[in-house]
């Protein structure tokens, strides 16, 4: 696994790389020590991740049928 955030958007090659995002954007509010790898009702394990870091929102996106999910209590804002 190798993160590449050296341009505007963190790029990672596996699924283990989204622990060490999610990490480092939890750190100044509610440090994150686990993490569960999503898979979608349509048994789908390839998402897109929108993340505002500012606001600590993250949402993921099925790559396979494009179910939308905010996650944990990003909904708040
Ligand atoms: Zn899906």
């Amino acid at each position: 696994m190798t993160i590449d955030n050296s341009r505007n958007a963190w790029t990672g090659t596996g699924p283990e790389d989204i622990d060490e995002y999610l990490e480092a954007c939890s750190e100044k509010s509610y440090p994150a020590d686990r993490f569960i790898h999503a898979r979608c009702s349509c048994d789908g394990d390839w998402f897109r991740l929108e993340a505002d870091a500012e606001e600590s929102a993250v949402k993921r996106t099925c790559v396979a049928c494009g179910a939308s999910l905010l996650m944990l209590d990003s909904a708040e804002y």
